[in-house]
């Protein structure tokens, strides 16, 4: 989709955001969602400059949905409608939520000019203090919906001179004229209006009853209160939208207008004339705006933002009948390695299949709504008990862990989904939300496919990683981190020239917290690139020491998040790159390999493939950490530069002569050296463990058998000393 039309703003920063925003507290799409809809639609400011105009307008105005917007709405505004317009504008802006309808000329490209019907609104204002918008012009920003009625306004002209009668009505606004005798029970139609619903001329009895007998039943009430309103003279013209049933049976929606001309001594309506005018575009156009604005376009539930509705609703019912409710949050696993190895087709057809499992394991009254990616939200009403839900959740799960056949593949997801309940775990929305955030993100950490229920334990466990969080903030400049290094043994040799650095941290009240604990949080919350750069800088100058004083090929590993090769991709990245770093210590790229997880490579964005480029070309080694755990192949990693793999502990741990590990790591080991790569095996305990690594040829390994993670001066005594008898 190409970037709607708008104007810059001074800054010269685009105001798309902000309109954006106030579109969307309207209840209407965002641009680009408006900007390809067929209406002529505009946004325009206090002094009716064009702020985003629809294609259509533009395509309609200036020739191409291209052109520029023109520096001001009634440049394309025929002169003599100027004043309306500038009245328009007026009562506009001193009536929040009201629009504000008027016909005008609008200008075509070829210069010509058609009537519209305008509807000028004032969006509404931002209320929150933070918001970029509030800072002062969107308050009277307008918004400018315009419909063709050209053909109208013609045959009103040509009519004009024929009969006063018609003149009214035709004025009042309309196509169709209906003239009502209200004492005598007779209506008379003009071919115009019957013709709107397919009939002709006679074929419909001159009697209300008729019309009324075709009005949708669900309009028929809201009808008969305008009628009434206008009767007693409670509303000055008559004015009522409903649906009338055609001769095909189709729906078609009018707007009626009218008014009674004529009374009787008591006041009583004798005759009333008015007209119905097809608005059925129009109503289609906002059903798709609002439908857009409310579900999801790939799988058809409710969004977002009707969630939030629903959920309000929801509360007040629980509250009224002092029932249970509950919200479920489902999180998809491993849908991201889907999307990216089959492509994001097979990713939205999995996600459609998805939802619908979903919705046939709750009951027809839930709602199931999905809130972006591969998350969904499930409302859970009037429950017996806790239990229930569970039951339901417990479903949800199982009918996701079932095979996906997605084009002849058999694909594999589960769920996660984490569970809060009314009024237990919360009263209020954001609380039901975060709460069932929670717990999800317990049901992650304890291996997914699975649920986690919330519990006050949670929230104390939430707290303390907050906590902790903020500690580790500190923890760089308190100078609590510092490293240790694992020795990497040379299988073939005995021999130590690599060693993996390995964080720690030294809290001042709870000692040493593990690195599996804060790096989570390090990396949640950005802290982990400023702590990246530092431990790059300290092993960088550990392994410019130890090829001097051990071993001129010595190489040291370091551990780089994710996060950071993000940081580098959008943010902005460390001051001085790494390459570079490395230059002004004189020292070789191989000095360093660099760690990455397979998470990475899997990430689509090509500056992460760019970044592992540049870091080989200054000569860093990069290896690929705890292989085997994730979703790659072989053959996947060989399309990125890698030097290294490091099978996984949990492979390792097992490893017996005849164990199924066995055969897998001689099957890696015998693939990665096919494709040009290096081995090491993580976590080597055990001496029987060694000794099938290297019978199965692997090149080096690294584990609590050799050496645990150790100061920089236990390696070197390790190092120097001649190899133990156990290498
Ligand atoms: P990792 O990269 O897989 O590091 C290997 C982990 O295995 C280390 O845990 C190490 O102490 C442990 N280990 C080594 N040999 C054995 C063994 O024989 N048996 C057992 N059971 N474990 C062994 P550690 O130090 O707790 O580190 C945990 C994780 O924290 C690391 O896993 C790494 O992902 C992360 N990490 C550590 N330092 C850094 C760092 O500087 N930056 C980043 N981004 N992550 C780091
Ligand atoms: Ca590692
Ligand atoms: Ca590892």
């Amino acid at each position: 989709m190409k970037a709607p039309a708008q104007h810059k703003q001074d800054s010269g920063k685009p105001a798309i955001a902000h309109i954006d925003a106030a579109l969307t507290r309207m209840g209407w799409p965002p641009c680009a969602l408006l900007s390809p809809m067929p209406q002529l639609i505009a946004v325009l400011d206090a002094q009716l400059r064009p702020l985003f105009c629809t294609e259509a307008l533009l395509r309609y105005a200036q020739g191409s949905a291209a052109a520029d917007l023109p520096p001001s709405w009634q440049s394309w505004v025929h002169p003599d409608d100027l004043q309306a317009l500038g009245q328009a504008r007026e009562i506009a802006l001193s009536r929040q939520g009201h629009a504000c309808e008027h016909d005008l000329r609008l200008r075509a490209a070829d210069g010509s000019y058609r009537w519209h019907l305008t509807q000028l609104s004032r969006l509404t204002p931002s209320q929150q203090p933070g918001d970029a918008s509030a800072s002062g012009d969107t308050a009277d920003w307008l918004l400018a919906l315009c419909i063709d009625i050209d053909m109208r306004k013609q045959a009103e002209a040509s009519l004009k001179d024929s009969d006063d009668l018609w003149k009214l009505a035709l004025e009042s606004n309309g196509d169709g004229v209906w003239d009502w005798y209200v004492q005598t029970g007779v209506e008379l139609y003009s071919p115009r209006i019957l013709q709107i619903y397919g009939y002709a001329p006679g074929e419909i009895d001159p009697d209300p009853a008729e019309f009324d007998a075709r009005t949708h039943p669900d309009d028929l009430a809201q009808m008969r209160a305008d009628r009434d309103a206008h009767f007693s003279g409670r509303t000055a013209i008559y004015s009522n939208e409903h649906r009338v049933r055609c001769k095909d049976g189709s729906w078609k929606w009018v707007h009626s207008r009218g008014m009674v001309i004529s009374r009787d001594e008591q006041g009583r309506p004798l005759r009333m004339v008015g007209t119905h005018t097809d608005i059925t575009v129009r109503k289609q156009a906002e059903a798709l705006i609002w439908e857009q604005a409310h579900f999801d376009a790939l799988t058809g539930l409710p969004n977002r933002r009707s969630l939030r509705d629903r959920l309000a609703l929801g509360l007040q019912t629980a509250k009224q009948s002092q029932g249970q409710l509950a919200v479920l949050f489902i999180d998809l696993d491993h849908f991201k390695e889907v999307n990216d190895t089959l492509g994001h087709d097979m990713g939205d057809a999995l996600l459609i299949e998805a939802s619908r499992r979903i919705l046939a394991s709750v009951r027809p009254q839930d709602t199931v709504a999905r809130m972006g990616g591969d998350e969904f939200t499930v409302l859970l009403g009037s429950l017996a008990d806790a239990a229930e839900a569970e039951l339901m959740a417990q479903q949800i799960i199982a009918t996701l862990a079932c095979a996906f056949h997605l084009n002849g593949e058999r694909v594999f997801v589960s769920a996660s989904i984490g569970l809060s309940l009314y009024p237990q775990d919360g009263q209020r929305i954001e609380t039901l939300f975060k709460h069932a955030d929670q717990a999800l993100y317990v049901a992650k950490a304890a291996g997914r496919n699975r649920l986690g229920r919330f519990t006050p334990e949670l929230q104390e466990a939430a707290l303390a990683r907050m906590r902790l969080s903020n500690d580790l903030r500190e923890a760089l400049a308190q100078q609590q981190l510092f490293l240790e290094y694992q020795p990497i043994v040379d299988l073939a040799t005995g021999r130590i020239h690599k060693a993996e650095a390995l964080l720690r941290w030294q809290h001042p009240e709870l000692g040493r917290v593990s690195p599996a604990d804060f790096i989570p949080l390090a990396e949640s919350s950005g802290t982990i690139i400023e702590i990246g750069e530092w431990v790059f800088q300290q092993a960088a100058a550990q392994a410019q020491a130890w090829r001097e004083a051990l071993d001129p090929s010595f190489q040291i590993s370091i551990n780089k998040s994710p996060v950071q090769f993000r940081d580098e991709a959008t943010g902005p990245g460390p001051q001085l790159s790494w390459a570079d770093q490395l230059q002004t210590l004189q020292l070789e790229g191989s000095a360093l390999c660099i760690e990455i997880t397979e998470g990475l490579l899997l990430d689509a964005d090509p500056h992460i493939k760019q970044s592992l480029q540049t870091l080989r070309q200054a000569g860093f080694q990069v290896s690929l950490d705890d292989f085997g755990t994730g979703f790659s192949s072989l053959a996947y990693l060989h399309k990125f530069d890698i030097d290294l793999i490091k099978i996984d502990q949990r492979f390792v741990r097992e490893l017996r002569p005849q164990a199924k590990d066995l055969v897998l790591c001689k099957a890696i080991i015998t693939m990665a050296h096919a494709l040009g790569l290096k081995v090491i095996a993580e976590g080597v305990e055990t001496a029987e463990q060694r000794d099938l690594l290297k019978d199965a040829g692997c090149d080096f390994a690294q584990g609590y058998w050799f050496a645990r993670p150790m100061s920089p001066k236990a390696v070197e005594e390790l190092v120097l000393q001649p190899a133990p008898s156990r290498f």
